[in-house]
């Protein structure tokens, strides 16, 4: 496939917008985080085509394997061709269509909440629902590992932001007393599975604790929907709480294999964002094919959960068979697998090996992670094969054993 790529033209003399970028991006270069994109050709699927390379795909978030599926390829068709490709506009101007609603019905129906609300990214979602509920005299609570969308939901509001050391019940707890006679509202933003680690937040002791303190629990759930739970709820079914978290956010991005995402709560919670979240009032509605398709995805989900039961087998095989090699995958539970190296270069070159040898695991660095935390960041889909799995684990064993 011959596609044009961005060509380069070198300018006569340096803008000032070069001379700034020039600038930030040697910056960027010294401190050994300089990033490029990859190009990737083809469905998102275990086995793909990466900078023209075939490999192995451990670093995509299409867990289930259905953003190919043929019941959502052919929905999204089909609404391309009834719907056209774009609603054309924001929600209150034009752009509601009857399908928006429709995938709106069926997701709360989904999560067993009374309503949904879709926004055009889990991004635009968090930077829109968290200065909706929090502003000036209430505060924002979160974990220090939160997601760049809840940090910068915070950095949108004028509500004081705590953040409390990762995981942490009892810092938790200190930091709900003092706030809670302090500041009228109180809003805990907490992420589900934590994206780098692929831990879990400790929801059934941090729920009701934030209940005790009059807390309102915002739950970011971007890669547990679909693939963790008995139903595929999410990281809320899993530890017991769904029916106690105010705020279910998720993305139609990943386990779903769509675009988009959603927040799911009260009919007033609704009512509340579609008149005060800016990134949904002043932006586009979703696309009709984006929106057929995460139906579809809600449908296969329920019709063939051995997608969420395989990717978790998939996901603890992976972890079984590094731990058998000697390398550690902590804290992960889930299907986000950490191999933490340490040093920016080295896991860039240990990412480098792998890819010329089939496996696509991507090096994840500062800003990202912590400094000093650099890592391959492994996500299996529920469609690898267990050997493509094992050969995933030994050829890390090998690299990690070469001298740096
Ligand atoms: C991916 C992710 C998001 C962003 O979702 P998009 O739909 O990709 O914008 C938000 N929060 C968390 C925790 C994520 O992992």
């Amino acid at each position: 496939m011959a596609l044009a790529t961005n060509r380069r033209v070198e300018p006569v003399t340096a803008s000032a917008v070069d001379r700034i970028a020039a600038e930030k991006l040697a910056a960027i270069r010294r401190r050994g985080t300089h990033r490029r994109m990859r190009v990737l050709e083809g469905a998102q699927a275990p086995r793909m085509c990466v900078d023209g390379r075939e490999v192995l795909l451990f670093a995509g978030s299409n867990y289930l394997d259905l953003a190919s599926h043929p019941e959502v390829v052919e929905a999204s068709a089909r609404a391309a061709h009834d719907w056209g490709c774009a609603a054309s506009g924001s929600r209150l101007i034009s752009g509601n269509l009857a399908l928006h609603e429709a995938l709106e019905a069926e997701l709360a129906e989904f999560l067993g909440t009374q309503t949904a609300l879709t926004f055009g990214t889990g991004y635009m979602a968090n930077v829109g629902v968290i200065p909706a509920l929090a502003a000036e005299g209430d505060v924002v609570v979160s974990d220090a590992l939160s997601h760049a969308s809840i940090i910068d939901g915070c950095k949108l509001t004028r509500a004081a932001v705590r953040v409390f050391p990762h995981g942490d019940v009892d810092a938790l707890e200190d930091v709900l007393r003092q706030v809670a006679s302090t500041h009228r509202n109180v809003l805990l933003a907490l992420d589900g599975v934590y994206s780098m680690d692929g831990d879990t937040a400790p929801l059934a002791e941090i729920v009701p604790l934030a209940k005790r303190w009059g807390a309102v629990v915002l739950l970011d759930d971007a890669h547990g929907t679909g693939a963790l739970g008995a139903r595929g709820r999410g990281t809320g079914e899993l530890c017991g709480v769904e029916d106690t978290v105010d705020i279910n956010l998720g993305t139609l991005g990943k386990a779903l294999g769509s675009f988009g995402a959603f927040v799911a709560g009260s009919h007033l919670l609704r009512e509340l964002l579609v008149n005060s979240a800016r990134s949904f009032i002043f932006s586009c509605a979703l696309a009709p094919p984006a929106v057929a398709a995460a139906r579809a995805a809600l449908r296969v989900l329920r019709a063939e959960p051995w997608r969420r039961a395989q990717l978790q087998d998939n996901a603890t095989l992976l972890r079984a068979l590094l731990a058998n090699h000697g390398i550690s995958t902590a804290p992960s539970t889930t299907q986000i697998i950490p191999v933490v190296i340490g040093d920016n270069a080295r896991t860039m070159a240990v990412c480098e090996r792998l890819l010329a040898r089939g496996f696509y695991a991507q090096g994840i660095r500062h800003p990202s992670v912590p400094e000093g935390t650099a890592r391959l960041r492994l996500t299996p889909m529920a469609t690898h094969r267990a050997e493509e799995i094992a050969a995933l684990a030994h050829a890390i064993a090998e690299e990690l054993a070469e001298a740096p």
